[in-house]
């Protein structure tokens, strides 16, 4: 990224000389690497500022195009069908919809967080315009069906979207092979840079899309505003690495993860883990620990970087949406602690972090 904040300092969108070429060439050669990460096409690929804003706009984009159809306004409203466990750049957006006259039905999961097919199908109905559904729970690491989701989702002549910004690091994710019409992913959920993201339409689906907001017409017209060039080269770099290095990557984490959990378990009565185990985010732990509260565990942490829940819940106090979903009254969502493992977490750190969790749990617990 250094060269293009310093000496190669073109805008991708000047083609009147060598500096806005460079720019370009780097961005095109990002975006090669961002759309074959998901299995999409270079052109399939829209920069946005990371998947907050590329779900917002695969969100009111496709309702916002609906209504600028030839003939106006459907006579019907739009239905958008969604999972109760979604991160809140789905949820929120979906409720703002809700609150302009859009029909949102949110699905609930099962005890293990994934969707029941039955359940989602029965919702689906011919007047659904989009069926959104992440592949990768953030919280709970559990892996959506999301192929059989986009097959239930055009039966009914719906689009199939999915918030991959867990998912798309460490699982082998084909937006053409699964039918996905429309997915999120965001750089700095794969070892890239922050404020960097894409929303990737697959052009053989013909969504009609309309843009958030109104400018120069970047984008092929639906994300005007000049490209973050060094942002967009990190992600093209991080998504470039992370296709090469997945197959490898995802079983030594779930290795780790698995081992990790299995210290836990061995060591410590009354610990549960939420979600299914499979399928499962290979990198990702969610571990209730009874009679305790994760916010106490972090504490007792104190040179781990842990986190009871998601980062964009870390500043509110209440139990998270995703474990009371699957069933947990507040005093068990409150006991829970997620462990996060990176590519560069190694065998040794993952046994000193059991042998410090299996160390403090005894002692909260003898204490209380
Ligand atoms: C992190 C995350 C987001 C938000 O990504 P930003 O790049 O911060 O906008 C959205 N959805 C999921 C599932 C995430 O994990």
């Amino acid at each position: 990224m250094l060269p293009f904040f310093t000496e190669q300092f073109g805008n991708a969108a000047s083609l009147q000389h060598p500096f806005g070429w460079e720019a370009q060439a780097a961005v095109e050669s990002a975006r090669q690497h961002v759309a074959a990460l998901v299995g999409a096409r270079l052109r399939d690929v829209i920069f946005t500022s990371g998947a907050t804003e590329a779900n917002n706009l695969a969100l009111r984009g496709v309702i916002d195009a609906l209504a600028a159809q030839p003939g106006g306004r459907p006579t019907t409203a739009p239905h958008v069908v969604t999972v109760v466990t979604e991160h809140p750049a789905v949820l929120d957006p979906c409720a703002v919809l809700e609150g302009q006259g859009v029909r949102v039905t949110r699905v609930p999961v099962q005890t293990d967080g994934l969707v029941d097919l039955d359940v989602l199908r029965r919702a689906v109905t011919p007047g659904t315009t989009l069926v959104s559904v992440m592949a990768g729970n953030n919280e709970i690491g559990v892996l959506q069906p999301l192929a059989a989701i986009a097959t239930l989702a055009h039966d009914a002549g719906a689009w199939m979207h999915t918030d991959a910004s867990q998912a798309a690091s460490l699982t082998a994710i084909d937006m053409t092979g699964m039918g996905i019409d429309l997915l999120s992913y965001t750089a700095h959920k794969l070892y890239g840079p922050k404020g960097v993201g894409a929303l990737v339409v697959r052009r053989a689906s013909k969504v009609a899309l309309a843009p958030l907001h109104h400018g120069g017409g970047h984008e092929r017209g639906l994300r005007s505003g000049t490209l973050n060039v060094p942002g967009i080269v990190g992600f093209g770099e991080a998504a470039r690495l992370a296709r090469e290095r997945r197959a490898s990557d995802g079983p030594r984490l779930a290795a780790l993860r698995d081992r990790l959990w299995t210290r836990l378990r061995d060591a410590l009565p009354d610990v549960h883990l939420r979600g299914a185990a499979s399928p499962r985010l290979p990198h990702n732990l969610n571990v209730g620990f009874g009679g305790l509260t994760g916010r106490a565990l972090v504490l007792g942490l104190t040179d781990i970087a842990v986190s009871p829940g998601a980062a964009c819940a870390s500043t509110s106090a209440a139990p998270s949406h995703v474990l009371l979903a699957l069933g947990l009254d507040e005093v068990e969502a409150r006991s829970s602690l997620r462990f996060g493992l990176l590519r560069t977490t190694t065998e040794p750190e993952v046994e000193d972090l059991a042998d410090r969790v299996i160390a403090l749990v005894s002692t909260l617990r003898a204490r209380r």
